[in-house]
């Protein structure tokens, strides 16, 4: 059996743990799923970097910038989760990046801008696991139930678990690309 972290606890939200493990989790081994394209806002393209640590046995994203300033996503564990979430995660990391959000002062934590911009992170990788991936209802169900295993795992109340899923349900039969969803973020925020 596998754990795996919810997003909202993830990236931006900086809260791998400062204590690295020594390996991978070795329960619930998946395959890796290559990175997918990821370029910031600023036109800059996003590396993916694997990292050892994190909690054990959970997988977990998080978008930032480097020592040196350069956009990456950190992959935490992520043979723990089934490739459709690992998917997930990654695009829901980069979506920080392309929302400028990764360069923005961090909202307060679970306050309703905080909870915004997970909102639409959340909602640009479903269109793209849709458009670019070809998810279907079934690769929707895999998403959804790993993130509500995990959520709920990790303590989140039944409400927060319900009304992500619910967005993140009503994002993947919206019209609309992601692109179109980004374009709209940003200008909103004077970032286009
Ligand atoms: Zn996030």
């Amino acid at each position: 059996m596998h754990r795996l972290i919810a997003i909202s606890l993830a990236t931006l939200c900086a809260c791998l743990p400062g204590s690295s493990l020594p390996a991978l989790a070795q329960d619930g081994a998946h395959q890796v799923a290559p990175p997918p394209s990821c370029v910031n806002n600023k036109g800059v393209t996003v590396s993916f970097e694997s990292v050892e640590a994190g909690r054990q046995g959970l997988a977990a994203g998080m978008a930032r910038r480097d020592g040196e300033g350069r956009p990456v996503v950190m992959r935490a564990n992520y043979a723990a989760a089934p490739e459709a979430f690992q998917k997930f995660i990654d695009r829901h990391e980069c979506a920080h990046h392309q929302t400028g959000d990764v360069d923005m002062p961090h909202p307060p934590r679970n306050g309703p801008e905080h909870l915004m911009n997970e909102a639409v992170a959340d909602c640009i990788a479903m269109l793209r696991l849709r458009d670019e991936e070809g998810f279907g209802q079934e690769g929707l169900k895999q998403v959804s139930e790993a993130l509500a295993a995990d959520m709920k795992g990790i303590g989140f109340p039944e409400i927060s678990v319900s009304s992500r899923l619910r967005n993140i349900e009503s994002c993947f039969s919206r019209d609309g690309t992601a692109a179109q969803l980004i374009a709209a973020r940003l200008k909103e925020r004077g970032l286009q």
